[in-house]
């Protein structure tokens, strides 16, 4: 690995300064379980990192009566261990509890996943379903975006120069409200997605209407995909196997993969339908208390 120099600032306006004079020389660092592993193969070669992990802002992680804010150099860990997410968005545990292992959890964190970018990232798909803000701040002010406008293309986002993730603002489900995620991989742990699928339902006070629903998917398109065109299918419609398997059908029609070592274009639409669909039902159990 190239020599760096290692800055460690406490504020934003030290972190962004430091940015700004670092130029495209410099680079984040929240866990570096991803940007280590790519210094150490020559992929990234940075002349100054800067480690986010004891700013203020990017640490957050509080409610209040609408929305959590999620700091984006939260880890996996504080995220699972968190009541409030346990209870609230357990969408959230099911993919930050299959980031690697246990080391890796109390590194890696949801913005880290988020900038790196990568189609396969697990946390995007059920932070797109849960309708995450990206909170952006840079030279020029701050701005938010939601999150499936993030990525741009494999290791590409929406950030411009000097720009950082600072958190995201996630609105606190709506009764009868469930959200789920799954992914597939070749083997029982600690592996890169073939695919995965993120939903969110919202369904009537009876339990058998959906009022709102929506569907992510990834690793199956050169970026972790928002599927809009599932909502009409599921809105008002009855909560039913065959309206559900329309929805996985359009998520299967949506999907662009490649074929890879990991799999093939036939296997990842075929299992884009089946995810979609687990996670469909993983979502209405969840909305009816069930889960
Ligand atoms: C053994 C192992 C297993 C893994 N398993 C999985 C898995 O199952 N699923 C999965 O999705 N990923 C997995 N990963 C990849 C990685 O752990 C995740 O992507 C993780 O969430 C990255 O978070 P981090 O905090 O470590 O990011 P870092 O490595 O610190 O940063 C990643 C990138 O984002 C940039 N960045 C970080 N913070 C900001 C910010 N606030 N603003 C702007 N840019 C920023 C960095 O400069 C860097 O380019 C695995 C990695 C390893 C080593």
């Amino acid at each position: 690995m190239r020599n760096f120099d290692y800055k460690l600032p406490t504020s934003l306006n030290e972190l962004t300064d430091m940015l700004s004079h670092g130029g495209h020389t410099a680079r984040l660092l929240a866990g570096g379980t991803d940007l280590v592993v790519a210094m150490r193969g020559g992929r990234m070669t940075p002349e100054v990192v800067i480690d986010t992990k004891h700013v203020e802002e990017l640490n957050e992680l509080s409610f209040n009566d609408h929305t959590m804010i999620l700091g984006a150099s939260v880890t996996c860990r504080k995220v699972c261990r968190n009541p409030q997410i346990v209870k609230h968005f357990p969408a959230l545990i099911d993919c930050a509890t299959l980031i690697g292992g246990t080391q890796i959890q109390n590194r890696a964190t949801l913005g880290g996943n988020l900038c790196n970018a990568a189609p396969s990232a697990d946390t995007i798909p059920a932070l797109i379903v849960l309708k995450a803000q990206a909170n952006i701040c840079g030279p020029h002010g701050s701005r938010q975006v939601p999150v499936e406008t993030f990525c741009t293309g494999p290791g590409q986002t929406i950030l411009e120069g000097n720009e950082i993730l600072v958190s995201f603002s996630i609105p606190l489900p709506r009764e009868h409200e469930g959200a789920f995620f799954i992914r597939f991989i070749p083997r029982n742990d600690m592996d890169i997605a073939i695919a995965n699928a993120a939903a969110s339902i919202v369904i009537a006070s009876s339990g058998e209407t959906i009022i709102e629903g929506r569907v992510a998917i990834g690793a199956v398109a050169p970026t972790p995909l928002y599927v809009s065109d599932v909502e009409p299918v599921l809105s008002g419609r009855p909560i039913a196997d065959d309206v559900i398997a329309q929805a996985a059908d359009i998520a299967r029609q949506s999907a662009r993969p490649i074929t890879d070592m990991r799999g093939t274009v036939d296997q990842r639409k075929h299992l884009t339908h089946v995810l979609v669909r687990r996670a469909l039902n993983g979502a209405v159990n969840r909305a009816r208390g069930n889960d």
